[in-house]
């Protein structure tokens, strides 16, 4: 059979364009371009692509279906083992995932797994179609704090088994960093509030504007509101800063701060909505993960000049996705690599200039990437009036800090086992960032999956 070596192509807003807009960049396939990418898949019968998925959705089945034109069937499917498709078809890492395994990668591109994830996700959305649950509530009430990836799917796996599910959030928005981190360009804000309204209609409660620790302690959701379980998905939206002179001025952000304002606060709607951020000219962002390109191209956005992106490695050590690399560069995002910051200038208080240092690649350090050492004499400054840094976030210490006898990491990550999410804590579960510090939206999910069914292992004895 011959086989195809390309993938159907996605449209994608011109770079020209998306640069001065928050719409979404990709614009998905059409069905028809579902089915000729489908028809790509080899039906492998020992398929190495669910193995790469971290839950195992069943690929090749879903895009048989697909092929077969019966989109339905084909979201029947994903859903099974995935609550969040239209999101994981965004804002998976499938290139380092599934894609990475799938045998057609050898001789040519993989097939599109994920814009095929997606089609499904946003056709049957667009359609109102729903999968049916037949829910027998057990009346045992199981408390989850944090509505980020983690937190949606525990709370929607137990609200399926009969749980009465009731989710805290500290923001005034359900969503965690789908709803404030991941811009609107990448992920539109409706879809992952129709998520989240799928997750009501199950009969899972959300209070907002509730930060457990502070609010609300664990213990007294277990002692005294009647909770038998609590599941943690508080994320890690703790910047780190570098600790380098002049990151106290006016002007300098971290990043998390910088998309919530925007995200959240709508910034992006200006003049129609009011958040105070300042609309730098020139912007430097320093890091190079995915954090550091939604910084940079949601600056850009707001129409700065220049934005630059500072990261102390080459372009191969960055860890962002390459596509968003890919798509940074087409906007026209400078990449300014080998390049480390060592002080921000400031003038009236306001930032004026980043100095940096050249840097080259060393030896190998723990993480096995090669390690940057700063080129002596090499330092020169740049002018610049916003100053983003990317360069990590930890788990914020408020609920460890509140709860006796739940036991964390030096650095904040709470200890919980990898296979049922049991913290040192008993009836205390966690799971996603919170657990593993900064990671990804599929690893939340499935943290959150595996808590539920541990939860409810548990719960069921009693
Ligand atoms: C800008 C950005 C871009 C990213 N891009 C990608 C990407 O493209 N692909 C990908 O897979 N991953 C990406 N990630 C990472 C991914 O979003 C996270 O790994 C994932 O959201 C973690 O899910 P979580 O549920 O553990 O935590 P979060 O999503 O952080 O949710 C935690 C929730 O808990 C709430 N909370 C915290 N403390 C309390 C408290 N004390 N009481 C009540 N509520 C509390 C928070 O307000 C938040 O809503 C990105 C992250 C960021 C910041
Ligand atoms: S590995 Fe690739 S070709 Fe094989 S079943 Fe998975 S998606 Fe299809």
């Amino acid at each position: 059979m011959a086989m195809n070596l390309k993938r159907v192509p996605m449209r994608e807003q011109d770079p020209e364009v998306r640069r001065r807009n928050f719409n979404e960049v990709a614009l998905g396939y059409s069905l028809e371009e579902a089915i000729e990418e489908a028809k790509r898949c080899l039906q492998c019968k020992k398929p190495m692509c669910v193995e790469g998925c971290p839950v195992n959705v069943r690929i090749p089945q879903f895009i048989a279906a697909v092929v077969d034109g019966n989109i339905e069937e084909a979201f029947r499917i994903i859903r099974q083992t995935n609550n969040l498709p239209a999101i994981c078809g965004r804002v998976c890492p499938q290139e380092t995932q599934c894609e990475q395994r799938c045998v057609l990668g050898k001789r040519g591109e993989p097939v599109a797994i994920g814009r095929l994830e997606r089609f499904v996700a946003d056709y049957c959305m667009e359609k109102g179609i729903d999968d049916e649950v037949d829910i027998r509530p057990n009346g045992k009430k199981v408390a989850i704090v944090g509505a980020g990836p983690a937190g949606l799917t525990a709370a929607a796996d137990l609200a399926k088994l009969g749980y009465d599910v009731t989710i805290f959030e500290a923001f005034h928005e359900p969503g965690g960093v789908l709803i404030y981190g991941i811009p609107e360009f990448r992920l539109p804000k409706a879809l992952v509030k129709k998520e989240i309204e799928g997750l009501k209609k199950l009969g899972v409660k959300i209070l907002t504007n509730v930060i457990v620790g502070k609010s609300i302690t664990i213990d007294e959701l277990l002692e005294e509101e009647g909770y038998k379980a609590v599941f943690i998905g508080s994320g890690a939206g703790l910047p780190k800063f570098m600790g380098i002179p002049g990151e106290n001025l006016n002007g300098v952000y971290s990043a998390n701060e910088f998309l919530t304002r925007i995200n959240l606060m709508k910034a992006y709607d200006f003049p129609n909505s009011h958040t105070p951020i300042k609309r730098g000219k020139r912007v430097a962002v320093v890091g190079g993960g995915n954090v550091a390109m939604d910084a940079a191209r949601s600056a850009l956005r707001l129409g700065a000049d220049e934005v630059h992106i500072v990261y102390r490695r080459s372009e191969a050590e960055m860890p962002a996705r390459l596509e968003e690399i890919h798509h940074a560069k087409e906007e026209g995002i400078i990449f300014d690599v080998l390049t480390n910051p060592v002080e921000i200038l400031g003038q009236d208080g306001w930032v004026k200039g980043l100095k940096c240092v050249r840097m080259e690649l060393g030896e190998p350090d723990e993480s096995g990437r090669r390690r940057p050492v700063p080129v002596k004499g090499s330092e020169f400054v740049m002018d610049m009036d916003i100053v983003i840094m990317a360069i990590g976030t930890s788990p914020n210490p408020l609920i460890a800090s509140t709860t006796p006898g739940l036991n964390v990491q030096k650095w904040g990550g709470i200890i919980a086992d990898e296979e049922t999410g049991a913290t040192s804590k008993d009836r205390v579960y966690a799971g996603g960032d919170a657990v593993t510090g900064a990671a990804t939206v599929i690893l939340a999910m499935g943290a959150g999956k595996k808590a539920a069914k541990a939860i409810h292992e548990r719960l069921s004895k009693e």
